[in-house]
């Protein structure tokens, strides 16, 4: 059989065997509504409530900071809609970066034809805000500030403790998208600073369709789905009973491998990096050398197209990614390759190449050596 190997595990990663396990049974047997007053609703609360405190346990949150939301997209709509409709009162300004996830710059872009106005920071070559360029974009009227903690396209981590100082020194609260870190970073939300933060289950082994919000205890923050009274009637709607299951195990998990997990993804990512670097010719990393997510790679192939190597590596078994899920059926080239000051030909040459739990030395090798016959073909056909 041909050899596959699976290098998107930004975009999303399998569920791992343990996770389905503990979700199996409330698909069937456990089908109670947690708001029932019966066993079988009751029973299910008291999962919803296991996944709670796990995942504020990992985040070394309180469990009612902890709110289910359906995804990571949803988490950041609520984070920034949330906070920009109940403090209105006080000012109209919102500073985000422009690398952000198209769900926080989306949503800006919703909320400036209502009103808001919008400072998007610029980045330098390695993908990282500016401290100073964001002390100086505060203005009386900025009620929140919401910066990723790591890039979903090229990795780069930003310097959410700084971040934080700055908000919190300037009494504006904080979000962050750490979708991509959250399994991979090692995140306490206390010492961090951080007022809001969004995750999400399927980038850290969990199942697609279920994320989290986590709301500091005081933040003035809107309700986001208005009807019953779940999630302490903040976000109204029935609870996915398996998926917060999932969720929870597979958030325990992570920090139970936490260490090991990290150190195995950088051999990896090093070799790939490394390898690639030495045998071809014309290749630039994007993103920062050293704060970047452990199992994220990100090149430039000058000369050839990227969807071009998207496709021959897939018909070698091997799934990589051009620009961020998101996008990579858009023909616009990347909005983060293109801050980072990549010009057209270079952005549309990239490749992202994203490491998880079940790769291997074997799998880095073959990727490198398809990788460079790839290009090397690529090259000579469009000479
Ligand atoms: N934010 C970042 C940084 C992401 O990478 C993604 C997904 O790729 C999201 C938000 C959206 O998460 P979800 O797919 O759960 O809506």
């Amino acid at each position: 059989m041909a050899k596959k190997v699976y290098l998107d595990h930004a975009a999303t990663t399998f569920v791992k065997k343990e996770v389905m396990e503990e979700m199996a049974p409330y698909f069937q047997n456990n089908y109670g509504n947690p708001s029932s007053l019966y066993s079988i609703g009751k029973e299910n609360k008291k999962a919803v409530e296991l996944a709670r405190n796990r995942v504020a346990s990992a985040l070394n949150a309180k469990p009612k900071e902890i709110f289910f939301t359906s995804c990571g997209s949803e988490a950041d709509n609520w984070a920034v809609k949330g906070i920009a409709l109940a403090n209105r009162g006080k000012g109209k300004h919102i500073i985000t970066s422009c690398i952000e996830h198209p769900a926080i710059l989306n949503t800006c872009k919703y909320l400036e034809k209502h009103g808001f106005w919008v400072t998007y920071l610029s980045v330098d070559s390695d993908g990282v805000v500016d401290i100073e360029e964001l002390k100086n974009a505060i203005t009386k009227e900025t009620i929140l500030i919401s910066i990723m903690f790591a890039n979903n396209e090229i990795g780069t981590i930003q310097p959410i403790a700084e971040i934080a100082k700055v908000a919190k020194e300037n009494n504006i609260y904080f979000h962050t998208d750490a979708v991509q870190a959250i399994g991979n970073i090692k995140i306490d939300v206390n010492k961090l600073e951080i007022d809001m933060l969004s995750l999400s289950a399927h980038k850290f082994y969990g199942p697609k369709g279920i994320g989290v919000l986590y709301i500091k205890e005081g933040t003035v923050i809107d309700n986001f789905i208005h009807g019953g009274g779940q999630e302490n009637g903040k976000r109204a709607g029935t609870e996915n009973v398996p998926n917060i299951v999932g969720l929870g195990k597979a958030i325990e998990m992570s920090c139970n491998i936490f260490e090991e997990y990290n150190k195995k993804l950088i051999k990896l990512r090093e070799k790939l990096i490394c390898g690639v670097m030495e045998r071809i010719p014309y290749v630039r990393l994007n993103g920062h050398r050293i704060k970047r997510l452990p199992g994220n790679v990100n090149f430039s192939f000058d000369f050839v197209d990227g969807e071009s190597i998207l496709l021959m590596l897939n018909g070698m078994g091997i799934s990589v990614s051009t620009g961020s899920a998101c996008s990579s059926s858009s023909s616009k080239p990347s909005h983060v390759l293109t801050a980072i000051g990549l010009d057209e030909r270079m952005s549309r040459g990239s490749l992202r190449l994203t490491i998880g739990d079940e790769n291997t030395e074997e799998d880095i090798e073959y990727v490198i050596e398809c990788l460079e016959k790839v290009v090397e073909r690529l090259r000579e056909i469009s000479k």
